[in-house]
């Protein structure tokens, strides 16, 4: 059974309900909040019922159901918990074409009703064709979320941009882009703000680019140069899974979890575009053609990025390439497996008395990296900072050898953090001298750490026993 969605029109229409009870009182107040004439006929009717009758919202006939009582009505509702009364309702309804409803029984349903998220203007119905309420239910919570009470005000003012557009003599395409501009950017944040200077020069931007430069942006469409965070997929940005969440179009890293990919829109294009060893320079260059090419073409692309996209991520290069190909983007940072690693792990990157600052490296060049990189780490490390590694797993054994000849005692704490944050989490704690060692068989991503502040771990476990 496939239901046809429509929203209908019910201002000053009639509209007859059976039934007095809770079910009832609620399908009440969604009719007559859309202006309908609704009558009720129920033996007995909830407090609210009777509140409504006596302000007028409706009239109530307090009696049982008769034959004749559907005269007029254009839409029916039953909610009574008598099968007999329901049955013989929804005959009168047949008889004289009335559309029904019945509660609870799919069977006796012309039409039904679909979960509501309301922001104002804004209706968001959500329908499982009558075959799943409960997933009609969870996902209504999680549209509520992700939109509040801002997107109902957006309609108001979008709806006064309309109405100004129309003074305007910009031609139908052009006042759709403006818009869409106007959409696509943080006008709900704003909103949201109740930030009116800022609405205010939003708009005025959106229409004065739309008459000044009407060709050449036409379809530009947006990059959202996201964060992903450092692993687990619930370690997103509240911002960085809206974007997702928006996208035409997703570039992901190699490393995303897939349940974070699962919030892309079904009908958004995800493309892998993590690099494999050997392709680097290759993957990149074609990053950035992707990126460019799919904004022009008025797609809003998320560039889905591990952890933060500029700690190690060639964020700052992909945001350079859009700024030459000038195609507006956003950064939404993330949270960063260099600090959050050691923290998944019981280890602080700093801590009061103990570090007062922390370094983050990559191990990758290891071999190559200039002689002062590496006594540069170790005086940090004696003066109390923290070392993180990045990108080291494979180099372990020239990095600890590094410090080592760069001066760090070879009892200096250390630890490596493999798959942080995820559920197979896997932490190796030892000292300079035994760290590669111990660290056998991890599985990467993993961040090395060095300092003080791996000892810092075994207190905080302490801790947590109960
Ligand atoms: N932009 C990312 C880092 C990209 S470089 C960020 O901010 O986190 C990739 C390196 O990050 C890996 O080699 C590893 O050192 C580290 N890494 C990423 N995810 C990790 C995780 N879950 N646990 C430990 N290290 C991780």
């Amino acid at each position: 059974m496939k239901y046809f969605p429509v929203s209908l029109r019910l201002e000053g229409q009639p509209v007859t309900i059976i039934g007095g009870g809770a079910i009832a009182t609620r399908r009440v107040e969604l009719l007559s909040g859309c202006g309908a004439r609704v009558t009720v006929i129920a033996g007995k009717a909830s407090g609210q019922m009777l509140r409504f009758a006596a302000e007028g919202d409706v009239t109530l006939i307090e009696r049982a159901y008769r034959h004749g009582d559907l005269a007029g009505a254009r839409l029916v509702l039953v909610a009574t918990d008598d099968a007999a009364v329901n049955h013989a309702v929804w005959e009168e309804a047949h008889q004289g074409n009335i559309p029904i409803n019945v509660a609870d029984d799919p069977g006796r349903c012309d039409f039904i009703l679909p979960a509501l998220v309301e922001r104002g203007s804004l209706s968001i119905a959500i329908s499982t064709n009558g075959r799943s309420p409960a997933l009609a239910a969870r996902l209504r919570r999680r549209l509520s979320g992700m939109f509040g009470p801002e997107y109902g005000r957006m309609i108001d003012v979008l709806d006064s941009v309309r109405q100004r557009l129309k003074q305007t003599p910009l031609d139908f395409d052009q006042k759709k882009r403006v818009l869409y501009r106007l959409i696509d950017s943080d006008l709900a944040r704003l909103v949201r703000e109740s930030d009116s200077t800022a609405i205010a020069a939003r708009i005025d931007r959106a229409l004065g680019e739309a008459a000044s430069d009407p060709t050449e942006r036409e379809s530009v469409g947006k990059v959202l140069i996201v964060g992903a965070g450092p692993g687990n997929p619930e370690l997103i940005t509240v911002r960085g899974l809206e974007c997702l969440r928006s996208a035409d179009v997703v570039l992901h890293d190699r490393l995303i979890d897939p349940a974070l990919l699962r919030e892309a829109r079904p009908d958004a294009e995800l493309i892998d575009v993590g690099k494999r060893r050997g392709d680097q320079g290759r993957m990149q260059g074609f990053i950035h053609e992707s990126m460019v090419a799919h904004a022009r073409r008025g797609k809003i692309v998320c560039r889905l990025k591990g952890g933060d996209p500029f700690v190690f991520g060639r964020g700052g290069e992909e945001a350079r390439a859009l700024t030459e190909a000038d195609v507006p983007f956003e950064i939404i940072p993330g949270v960063t497996s260099a600090i959050a690693g050691p923290a998944a792990a019981g280890i602080p990157v700093t801590h009061r008395d103990r570090a007062h600052s922390f370094l983050v490296m990559t191990g990758s060049r290891a071999n190559d990296a200039a002689e002062e990189e590496w006594t540069g780490a170790a005086s940090l490390i004696a003066g109390g900072g923290t070392l993180v590694v990045m990108m080291g797993l494979a180099h372990l054994e020239t990095i600890a050898g590094r410090l080592e000849s760069a001066g760090c005692p070879s009892n200096t704490p250390a630890a490596v953090v493999a798959r942080g944050t995820l559920p197979d989490q896997d932490v190796r704690v030892g000292t300079l001298a035994d760290i590669v060692g111990r660290a056998k068989g991890v599985v990467s991503p993993a961040i090395a750490v060095f300092g003080d502040v791996v000892e810092e771990r075994s207190k905080l476990e302490a801790l947590r026993q109960p």
